[in-house]
C-alpha cells in the first residue's frame, strides 16, 4: 500500500507538451479514477506513474520517496492495460509467475503466490490453459492475476474493460472493486466510462488537456461540478 503525490508533473514528446503540470495526492488505500477525452494525457500520466516514460518534469513520490530515477520494477506499482497481453505460448500459470521468476523468487514462494491470485480471482482451474483456450473476461482476469502476485503497491489500470463486452465489463468491474477491498492497495483507473467511474471511484480526477480541471468524490463532481466541461462528463445536468 503506498500514497502517491503528483507534483507539477509535466511531459513532453520532442517539443510537444502534453501533461501541463499536474498536482495530485492520492492517498493510502485510495480508488482515484481518471476520466477524460481521448488524447488528454490520462495513459501518459499511468505511464509515468509506473516508469514506463521519463518525467520531463516535476516530482513523482511514492510513500513520501522521490521516485522520478526509480526502474519500474523498484516501484512496485503493477499495470494492467486493455489489451491482456499474455505471452500466447506459456500457460496461464507461467504467464502469472513469469514476473516472479524475473526477480528471482524461490520457486515455492511462485508457487504459493500464483494459487493464492487464482484463488482469489477463481482461475484456479485454469490454470494449465493456454491464453487462447480463455474467454476475453478470463484472460483479462489472469492479467489482473500476473500483477496481483507481485504484491504491488500499486494498481493502475488502463481501460481494463474496454475490450470486454457488457456483461463482462460489469462483472470484472465488480471483480475489480472486490480486489480493492480485499487487497486495500491504492488503485489508479483510467475509463472513459461514467458508470465505471462513479461507481468504483473514492475520488474522479477530470483531465483535458493534460490539465485537471476538477477533482472530487463522484457525488461533489455530480452535484457541483466546477465548469461545463466536468458537467459534460460527469453528466450533471447543471
Ligand atoms: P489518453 O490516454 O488520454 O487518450 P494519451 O496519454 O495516450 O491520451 O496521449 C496524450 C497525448 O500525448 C496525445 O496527444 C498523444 O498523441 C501524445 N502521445 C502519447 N504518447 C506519445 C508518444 N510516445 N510520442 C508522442 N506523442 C505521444
Ligand atoms: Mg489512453
Amino acid at each position: 500500500m503506498a500514497e502517491v503525490a503528483l507534483r507539477n508533473i509535466q511531459k513532453s514528446f520532442g517539443g510537444a507538451k502534453v501533461i501541463h503540470g499536474v498536482d495530485l495526492e492520492i492517498r493510502d488505500g485510495e480508488f482515484v479514477v481518471f476520466v477524460g477525452p481521448s488524447g488528454c494525457g490520462k495513459s501518459t500520466l499511468l505511464r509515468l506513474i509506473a516508469g514506463l516514460e521519463d518525467i520531463t518534469e516535476g516530482d513523482l513520490f511514492i510513500d513520501g520517496e522521490r521516485v522520478n530515477d526509480w526502474a519500474p520494477a523498484k516501484r512496485r506499482i503493477a499495470m494492467v492495460f486493455q489489451s491482456y497481453a499474455l505471452y500466447p505460448h506459456m500457460s496461464v500459470y507461467d504467464n502469472m509467475a513469469f514476473g516472479l521468476e524475473l526477480a528471482k523468487a524461490s520457486r515455492s514462494e511462485i508457487d504459493a503466490r500464483v494459487r493464492e491470485a487464482a484463488r482469489l480471482l477463481q482461475i484456479d482451474d485454469l490454470l494449465d490453459r493456454k491464453p487462447r483456450q480463455l474467454s476475453g473476461g478470463q484472460r483479462q482476469r489472469v492479467a489482473i492475476g500476473r500483477a496481483i502476485v507481485r504484491d504491488p503497491k500499486v494498481f493502475l489500470f488502463d481501460e481494463p474493460l474496454s475490450n470486454l463486452d457488457a456483461a463482462l465489463r460489469v462483472q470484472t468491474r465488480i471483480e475489480i472493486a472486490k480486489l480493492h477491498a480485499d487487497t486495500r492497495a491504492t488503485m489508479i483507473y483510467v475509463t472513459h466510462d461514467q458508470v465505471e467511474a462513479m461507481t468504483l471511484a473514492d475520488r474522479i480526477v477530470v483531465l483535458n488537456k493534460g490539465r485537471i480541471e476538477q477533482v472530487g468524490t463522484p457525488l461533489e463532481l455530480y452535484h457541483r461540478p466546477a465548469n461545463l466541461f466536468v458537467a459534460g462528463f460527469i453528466g450533471s445536468p447543471q
